[in-house]
């Protein structure tokens, strides 16, 4: 058996041998604060309409997703032949990397930064060109632009406001590097509805820019997996060879179709994410020995004195944050997104425990 197994191992390719998959957390017994998510449930009108259209699931899903692409492109302002729809944004940085990436290529990141874009260059074997940010937090343009120069490097990646540090970069920094990279820069707006920042109406005018956005954050369909692209119809014609045939479900289709048609209700949880971000970031910001990074997000990146302590003085009281691990410059820190108003209520409460050193039963905390 075993003699098997290492000969399967040995016909692995060489990139996917030395990989680790990609392990989530999922605890819903606890507060889960660890993905950005929009914690609110949909408007209820939005979830009994959707639940009792009578959907042909014995069929195929539209695979061009033509009425997705209608009600996107209403709301973005893009016709439907400047959109492809992805499996989630994820899928769609690998069908980006799988059009322009590939062995003896390369994409520039700016670390820290989301991690997928790492992932996704591995299994396409596009080598990572890493430019740091300026202080863990500024986009450093210059040495982009150096790095760009090189004509192996094809793509680049700006994700904006960037996860996990919540920054969000001037646009006429973004627009020289679409200008004078030549090079696709693809500008990862999964935040944006939280920034209100976007250089969409930019499109029009580059043809090497691609704008990443998502129905998982701001409209709460994370679990739907549901992304978008925008661009030019010639570079989005150039994306979609790539694309499998029925990459979305028509159950999300039909949800995404049916979110865009609730935008009212969807802006007033925008609104009240971003006053409970701006809460825990006031709550954070005054207990003594903790830096908390400026967010334009509904997530705030943090470092206390005692990262993996605190991760699991918080998992002791049932809430779950992400551990960033060492990040570049920054150094270890954890990162939160904004909860349900109690739940965070409760997060500041516990984290004023954990930097006083009081102890906490977990059992009591949660009938409190
Ligand atoms: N881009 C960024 C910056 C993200 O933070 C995430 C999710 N964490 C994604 C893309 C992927 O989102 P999804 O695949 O759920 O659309």
């Amino acid at each position: 058996m075993n003699s098997v197994l290492s000969n399967l191992e040995s016909l692995v390719r060489p990139e996917v041998r030395q990989l680790v998959p990609y392990e989530t957390k999922h605890l819903p017994q606890c507060i889960e604060l660890d993905a950005n998510e929009n914690p609110f449930p949909w408007p209820a009108e939005m979830r009994e309409s959707l639940y009792t259209n009578k959907m042909a699931f014995n069929r195929y899903p539209d695979g061009m997703g033509r009425d997705l692409k209608r009600a996107i492109g209403a709301y973005t302002c893009i016709s439907p032949e400047g959109i492809l729809i992805g499996n989630g944004s994820d899928e769609l940085i690998q069908l980006i990397l799988l059009t322009f990436g590939g062995l003896g290529k390369s994409v520039i990141i700016h670390p820290p930064t989301f991690g997928m874009y790492q992932i996704y260059a591995r299994l396409t074997d596009t080598t990572v060109v890493p430019v740091p940010l300026l202080n863990g937090l500024d986009l450093d343009t210059e040495k982009m632009l150096e790095a760009a120069k090189s004509p192996e490097a094809h793509v680049m990646f700006v994700c904006n406001p960037n996860n996990p540090t919540g920054s969000l970069f001037p646009r006429e920094e973004i627009l020289r590097l679409v200008r004078k990279s030549g090079k696709i820069v693809v500008v990862d707006e999964a935040y944006a509805e939280f920034s209100e920042e976007t250089l969409i109406p930019e499109i029009e005018n580059y043809p090497n820019l691609v704008i990443l956005r998502t129905f998982s954050k701001s409209f709460g369909m994370a679990g739907l997996r549901l992304g978008y692209l925008l661009g030019q119809p010639e570079t989005i014609a150039l994306i979609n060879r790539v694309r499998p045939p029925f990459n979305v479900n028509s159950f999300s289709q039909k949800a995404g179709i049916l979110a865009l048609s609730y935008l009212g209700e969807y802006q007033a949880q925008i609104q009240q994410i971003k006053e409970e971000t701006l809460k825990l970031h006031q709550g954070l910001t005054q207990l003594p020995g903790v830096v908390v990074y400026p967010t334009q997000a509904n997530f705030i990146l943090f470092k206390p004195a005692d990262p993996d302590g605190w991760a699991d003085e918080l998992l002791k009281r049932g809430f779950l944050v992400r551990n960033m691990g060492v990040l570049p410059v920054l150094g270890k820190c954890l990162r939160i997104s904004a909860g349900l108003p109690e739940e965070n209520e409760g997060f500041l409460r516990a984290i004023q425990e954990i930097s006083t050193g009081s102890t906490c039963d977990l059992e009591l905390f949660l009938q409190k």
